[in-house]
């Protein structure tokens, strides 16, 4: 009997490593997906069986929104039976946001999700397009006693397999572009491909597949700095429509004394809008009570985001949103671990 090959679907939405380069006029343009085998032969000799699904017009992922993220689930979902595991394809500069967000919207995923890109496009001499694709596709084909190794959105770049929703883009020059600063590493990729079992995810729920579509447009990150102003604190957290906040603190979670600032955050709080504190550290979390300066945070009720990235608080913040989770209820809720997105 033939032995039986993973399908695995790559959806495309743009980004560098869709591009080629066009050597008469030297601009990017993206190559039809389609045609994918053709660009790197080298997919021929996995052991997989590969189709596509590219944007109509893909696109950087600086144009990157909530509704595009809905689109890529609706490929999973859409595919979901008949496909054993998914590689997604986006722009480097917002793939943190999209992956920690996927990791929310796809509930009960039981297969692996692995987004990629590049830092340089797939035409390109030096690119590391061809390595983070290949790889990628080979993670999320890895079986082992007939179910996927990997059953959660995961990121693949540079050698390195993440959490997605750990994850944050760190750098516009290096092939290591990403860094998942407060989880370990997913696995490997060396001579061998080691996955690191003990760090992965495992859905609990027997339940299907089901996305959750619902998602909060009116979360905003406000970052502190040195000399905000009243005025501007205030002109943010009185947007009418306003629904969550991602308040960027420093350190442990810390926040200037003065009064004004608290009045401002302690009304915003009572008109039922949840604020919640992430540090603007690449790594380490919230401890909030460790100083004064945060200890006037908790005692208003401020939701300790831990050591959450903030890509992935404004996914979560505005996914519980749109869930219309009770006020009485959220704090715990988002302070509890959801996709293991924080510890
Ligand atoms: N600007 C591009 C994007 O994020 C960069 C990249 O693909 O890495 O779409």
């Amino acid at each position: 009997m033939e032995k039986r090959v993973p399908e695995i679907l790559i959806i495309y939405t743009g980004g560098t490593i869709g591009m080629v380069k066009d050597y008469e006029t030297n601009a990017l343009r993206p190559f039809d997906f389609e045609n994918l085998k053709t660009k790197i032969p080298e997919l021929n000799l996995l052991e997989c069986s590969l189709k596509t699904k590219a944007f109509e017009q893909p696109i950087d992922s600086s144009d990157m929104s909530p509704d595009y993220w809905i689109a890529i689930a609706d490929i999973i979902e859409s595919n979901y039976k008949e496909t054993d595991g998914f590689v997604v394809l986006t722009g480097t500069d917002t793939m943190s946001y999209t992956a920690s967000a996927m990791s929310f919207i796809l509930e009960n995923l039981r297969k692996p999700v692995i987004f990629t890109g590049s830092q340089l496009p797939i035409g390109d001499l030096r690119t590391d397009a061809k390595e983070n694709l290949i790889t990628a596709i080979q993670v999320a084909s890895a079986f082992e006693k007939e179910e996927p190794v990997v059953q959660e959105v995961a990121l693949y770049f540079e050698y390195k397999l993440y959490r997605a929703n750990r994850t944050t883009k760190v750098s516009s020059e290096q092939f290591e572009a990403f860094q998942s600063p407060n989880y370990p590493n997913l696995g490997e990729s060396g001579v061998h491909l080691i996955f690191n079992r003990q760090f992965l995810q495992r859905s609990k729920s027997d339940l299907p597949l089901r996305i959750q579509r619902d998602l909060s447009a009116n979360v905003v990150i406000l970052k502190l700095f040195p000399g905000i102003q009243k005025e501007m604190v205030e002109y943010i957290l009185n947007y009418p429509d306003l629904q969550g906040v991602v308040l960027e603190t420093y350190g442990a979670g810390n926040a200037p004394t003065d009064s004004w600032f608290f009045e401002i955050l302690n009304k915003t709080i009572r008109r039922g809008i949840p604020i919640v504190n992430v540090t603007q550290c690449i790594s380490g979390g919230v401890l909030m009570g460790l100083y004064e300066t945060s200890t006037k945070l908790k005692s208003i009720g401020v939701i300790n985001g831990k050591n959450i990235t903030s890509e992935s608080a404004v996914a979560k913040l505005k996914l519980m949103v749109g869930q219309k989770i009770p006020v009485s209820e959220f704090k715990q809720k988002f302070e509890s671990q959801m996709r293991g997105e924080m510890s």
